[in-house]
């Protein structure tokens, strides 16, 4: 019997990113060793085994929540593409495409995973700047792109001048070495707790105009909505 860890599935409105107002169904990891230092899912990184269920169970609760209209999943973490995920994410994505959801997966910029990559229709790719203090590499960067970029986007939270600056030096890398364009986004950092950053949006959006416009920026939306701390949102 296939089981996974995971920490929650749920309906909601697709809060930030290119897909942003977009409603699905989130199917959230238990589980992640990346340690972004700014993560606003800290619940998410124990691999904590008394959240595994079966793979039956997932696919009950996303049908009970798609009601046959809402036919679009995110899979999300936590990390779910750590590789003591894959074998049971295999089996879940192919679940999913054979019962005709779109899916999507949330990627943490650590790890090109060609079994999954192949079957799923979008990527969100992050690229992690300084702020996280997780290191991104540039030509595993490149070689995602490159392989993966025309159903993908890129995504960075940006907290600072710093950010933005090594955002935009992985993107001239990128498009310099014949990558195809793919949509990146800035995500201004908005941590729980915070009130809401409206200097640092600004900034965000001032720097984008002084260097060309290369990005699109894209707030969080559900933490404007709900608030920064807000969960299944
Ligand atoms: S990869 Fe995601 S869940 Fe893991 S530490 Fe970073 S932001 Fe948090």
């Amino acid at each position: 019997m296939t089981t996974l860890l995971i920490n929650s599935i749920y309906r909601a409105t697709e809060g930030e990113g290119i897909h942003i107002g977009t409603p699905q169904i989130f199917v959230r990891f238990q589980g992640c060793h990346i340690g972004c230092v700014n993560c606003d899912s800290k619940e998410t990184w124990d691999f904590d085994p008394s959240y595994t269920i079966s793979l039956d169970e997932v696919m009950e609760k996303v049908e009970v929540l798609s009601q046959d209209v809402i036919k679009r999943v995110s899979i999300t973490g936590g990390d779910p593409l750590h590789p003591s995920h894959i074998p049971s994410l295999l089996e879940l994505v192919k679940e999913l495409k054979a019962r005709n959801y779109f899916i999507n997966i949330e990627a943490a910029g650590t790890r090109v995973v060609k079994e999954i990559f192949d079957l799923v229709d979008f990527i969100s790719y992050d690229m992690k700047t300084p702020s996280t203090e997780v290191r991104t590499s540039k030509d595993l960067l490149l070689r995602f792109v490159k392989e993966y970029g025309t159903k993908a986007q890129i995504k960075a939270v940006v907290a600072d001048k710093r950010d933005f600056e090594s955002v935009f030096d992985a993107y001239h890398f990128v498009q310099n070495n014949g990558a195809p364009l793919a949509p990146w986004c800035l995500t201004p950092c908005y941590e729980p707790g915070e009130a809401f950053p409206m200097n640092r949006f600004q900034q965000v959006v001032r720097l984008n105009e002084s260097f060309g416009m290369p990005f699109r920026v894209i707030g969080q939306q559900h933490k404007w909505v709900y608030g920064p701390s807000e969960k299944l949102v």
